[in-house]
């Protein structure tokens, strides 16, 4: 019975900071596309959404919000990448 050598490889990742593709892939920020103001930010898939008084919300997308600054309503239809 011959052995399948080819079938275990190495693992060939090296973390040397080469690779500088996506820079911010679990937070990235949504902001406003009028006032440029913080909406929210989207962590690990989801929308971290924060208000005033400390409401603070996770929602899926689409997400939809209004500016707190000018009253735009945004809409982000996936996570940013
Ligand atoms: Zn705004």
């Amino acid at each position: 019975m011959p052995t399948p050598i080819s079938s275990r490889q190495p693992a060939k990742i090296s973390w040397t900071g080469g690779q500088k593709s996506k820079p911010t892939p679990l937070n990235s920020e949504w902001r406003c596309t009028r006032c440029d103001k913080l909406l929210g930010v989207c962590r690990d898939g989801r929308m971290h959404l924060r208000f005033a008084r400390g409401h603070e919300y996770f929602v899926g997308f689409p997400v939809q919000a209004t500016c707190r600054g000018c009253g735009t309503l945004n809409q982000a239809q996936s996570p940013a990448r």
